[in-house]
């Protein structure tokens, strides 16, 4: 194999905000597969929030990605070597292989993707992990039931986008929070939300409100701090809050002032993450395919290109800067 792989490697853990320089870019070797292994050319990278969770040593739910080593990601690519007979050359497969261009993976850790029901970047958001997220955390967590109120943050992005559209699939009222005029007009004209509060025009409080005249029965909490802050002081007696991401406070921690609304209001609040549900994933995705393919379930992606970008793509989606699913076109 003639080409040579580019890798970005994890240089150093940020304090605070991340930056480019907590990154390095090297050229490497092309791995050879061994028995049981597959060499993947990567076309499409996911970049995602928990990237930021990886890169500090704080303790977390998983290892973070150790100093020198290829920072961590799911990409999709295509099969280019194989040493596994359940794949051939030509193959479309999503991988854990990294920020890298090539890489060698066991078999048993593809998946293969079906790229004429979708395109092979969607595996990456809304019919991969932050779509399988949205399902589980809403249905098994957040419980809505028709009629009710359901508030989501960072509603425009890969999560967010799914959740609001599965909760006005299941008869309830879907308001939105995003930061900005041209994400929250996305939010209710093109993803059919009942309305979309942006917080960054200020008045949250009275503009969530307005948003949610008969109160908040789930926030699918995606952003935390202020946003969630704001949100328990409308939250109804025995609603939930699915605390599925806290990116407003991945940086900078939050100190919360109406918690007592979980105690007055019998408040459930649960974290959720989406590894818990891994030997389900299969019904998550195929209601998923079912929904997207009836156009029930709109998308849209941020498109990066480059992996000398990646960097900066990770640094843009941190600050809010993405407007959909955060990708990295490799090639
Ligand atoms: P998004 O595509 O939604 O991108 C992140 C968005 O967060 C930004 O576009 C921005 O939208 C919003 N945001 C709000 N406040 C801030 C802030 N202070 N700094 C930066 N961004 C902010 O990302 P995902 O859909 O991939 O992830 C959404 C959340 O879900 C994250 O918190 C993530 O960690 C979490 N998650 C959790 C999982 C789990 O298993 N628990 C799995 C997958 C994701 P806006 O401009 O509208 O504010």
């Amino acid at each position: 194999m003639a080409a040579s792989n580019k890798q970005v490697l994890l240089a150093s853990r940020p304090k605070g905000g991340v930056t480019e320089e907590n990154f390095r870019i090297v050229e490497a070797p092309v791995a050879t597969p061994a028995a049981g292994e597959v060499l993947v050319k990567n076309e499409w990278l996911s970049l995602d929030p928990y990237m930021r969770g990886r890169m500090s040593d704080a303790k977390s739910y998983v290892p973070p990605v150790p100093i020198d080593e290829v920072m961590v990601g799911q990409t999709v690519g295509d099969v280019i070597e194989s040493q596994d007979p359940r794949f051939k050359p030509g193959d479309k497969v999503l991988t854990h292989l990294g920020w890298q261009l090539y890489g060698v993976a066991k078999g048993s850790e593809l998946t293969r993707i079906d790229v004429k029901r979708a395109p092979a970047s969607y595996y990456l958001g809304i019919l991969g992990m932050p779509g399988i997220t949205a399902w589980f955390g809403l249905s098994e967590i957040g419980q809505p039931k028709a009629g009710e109120t359901v508030v989501v943050s960072a509603a425009s992005g890969a999560v967010g986008s799914v959740v609001g559209q599965l909760a006005k699939i299941k008869g309830c009222r879907a308001v939105g929070i995003a930061g900005g005029k041209a994400k929250c007009d996305y939010v209710v004209q093109e993803l059919g939300f009942d309305d979309c509060v942006d917080y960054k025009a200020g008045n949250l409080l009275d503009n969530l409100r307005k948003a949610c005249p008969k109160g908040v029965d789930v926030d699918f909490e995606n952003v935390g701090g202020e946003i969630l802050d704001t949100l328990l002081r409308l939250m109804n007696r025995f609603s939930r809050i699915v605390v599925c991401g806290l990116i407003a406070e991945y940086s900078e921690p939050y100190g919360y002032k109406a918690l007592r609304s979980v105690l007055v209001n019998r408040i459930r609040m649960q974290g959720m993450i989406v590894f818990d549900w891994k030997d389900r994933y299969g019904e998550a995705l195929e209601a998923l395919v079912r929904y997207h393919a009836e156009g029930k379930l709109k998308y849209r992606e941020s498109v990066v290109h480059g992996i000398d970008n990646a960097p900066k793509g990770l640094i843009a989606l941190l600050k809010g800067e993405n407007f959909g699913k955060q990708v990295v076109k490799l090639d």
